[in-house]
């Protein structure tokens, strides 16, 4: 069958589907809370180039609702995609007719969902924890968790950490960053960030892990301590609190920011596209709807502009952390452009050594290399942006897992997931601190 005959059909389909549907539709407004009763993710494999033009158009049909959860990237690199319930038919028959091969990668979402809920709920039933050791690393947990762990944490060390607010949300939520630091004035500094994408719990989570980390290892570990005695280390925990607070309350499938959109219905701008570098150029998209939408201008997200402000203000930041979830990756500049990054051989060696370090743990392993070359070109990416205003050590990881779980990773995986991202993390800080520029 031909692509537009496919089509067509597709489209009868999914109206048909439609007015079905307009029912359980209407029950879940009422109910208030967005449920993902039905919704799949498929995993779907291009066998060429021409089969991965026809998944990016499927992609691009904004009244399918499609959530992509890893988009297209080259022949060797599944696609997950989220599926509403009303499309699902759809685009199943559409991935058979033009004969793409796909499979079932989460069969129930919202099964998936009740259970990570039921084991949150059972966690937040025991004792509020009095002080950062009887905090439960291994569990999910709400900002308001989260928030409460910084200050503990500050008022338990308050030599090494204090708290700085570098602005507020769009919802006027503070924008809270750990500093640890022995002193000295504006000392050459490692910034680490988690979360900027509201749904990757994991990242919250091991950044609140990684806090912990810092204090206990500081005097202990010889080369933490001789990073911090000579570097600050900056870590922003909940980098979009608006939208991970919206995670915990009404969709946990929520990403971008949650500033609405002037003359569109769909909230929220994808912070990780709406930086200052190759803004508007093509692996970003201009519709509001869209979960990668750019902004209406670089910055334009007050969760960025905090962060662009404080880079620059400080002026002597020599790594830059940003830490992203699924698909365990380490990724360097360019994400906007195929030009090698200048310091590109230094910056693959070392991502090559990060994740050789960070593997010895678990055997968990890593794909690594530019943006542009490993997962798909994306402009007004953090790093990107980082990057050119010359923060040489610019890196994104993409933590566990491959996609059996995807966002959803059981929180059991959250402290093993931290414990080997550490590894990495510390040879990233340790080639700063050894090499200085
Ligand atoms: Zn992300």
């Amino acid at each position: 069958m031909g692509m537009k005959t496919s089509l067509v059909l597709l489209l009868t389909l999914l109206v048909m589907m439609r007015g079905l549907l307009a029912l359980t539709a209407l029950f879940v407004a009422v109910l208030g809370k967005d449920t993902f009763e039905g919704h799949q993710v498929l995993r779907i494999l291009a066998k060429d180039e021409s089969q991965l033009a026809v998944i990016k158009e499927l992609e691009d049909m904004v009244e399918l609702e499609l959530d992509m959860w890893r988009g297209v990237s080259d022949v060797d690199t599944p696609v997950d995609i989220r599926v509403p319930f009303e499309s699902l038919q759809s685009v199943k028959i559409y991935l058979e007719t033009q004969e793409i091969k796909y499979s079932i990668m989460i069969k129930d979402l919202q099964a998936m969902l009740d259970e990570e809920k039921e084991e949150m709920q059972s966690a937040a039933r025991a004792a509020q924890p009095r002080n950062t050791d009887s905090f439960d690393y291994s569990n999910y947990h709400s900002i308001d968790e989260i928030y409460n762990f910084q200050d503990m944490l500050v008022a338990e060390n308050p030599n090494l950490v204090s708290k700085i607010v570098i602005g507020q949300s769009y919802q006027g939520r503070p924008l809270n960053v750990l500093k640890f630091s022995t002193g000295g004035t504006n000392r050459p500094a490692i910034w680490i960030d988690t979360g900027i994408h509201s749904r990757e719990w994991v990242t919250q989570a091991s950044g609140t892990w990684f806090a912990k980390k810092i204090v206990t290892d500081y005097g202990t570990d010889p080369a933490l301590t001789a990073i911090l005695n000579n570097m600050d280390i900056f870590l922003e925990i909940v980098t979009n609190p608006d939208g991970f607070h919206y995670t915990h309350n009404s969709n946990r499938m929520w990403r971008k920011t949650r500033k609405p959109n002037p003359g569109s219905s769909c909230v929220g701008v994808d912070p990780n596209r709406n930086w200052d570098a190759g803004f508007g150029a093509p692996g970003a998209s201009n519709n509001p709807c869209s979960e990668t939408f750019r902004g209406p201008r670089a910055h334009s997200e007050s969760e960025v502009k905090s962060i662009v402000d404080f880079v620059k203000a400080h002026g002597n930041i020599k790594a830059f952390i940003s830490i992203h979830a699924y698909s365990q990756m380490l990724l360097y500049p360019y994400g906007y452009t195929k030009t090698p990054a200048k310091h590109q051989a230094e910056l693959h060696s070392l991502a090559k050594k990060a994740i050789t370090d960070l593997a010895t743990l678990y055997g968990t392993r890593y794909r690594y290399g530019s943006i542009i070359n490993t997962i798909y070109q994306a402009s007004g990416s953090t790093v990107d942006w980082t990057y050119d205003q010359g923060i040489k050590y610019s890196y994104t990881f993409e933590l566990r897992d491959t996609g059996r779980y995807g966002f959803l990773l059981p929180a059991k995986q959250i402290v093993p997931t931290a414990t080997e991202t550490w590894l990495a993390l510390m040879a990233i800080m340790n080639h700063t601190y050894q090499n200085p520029y």
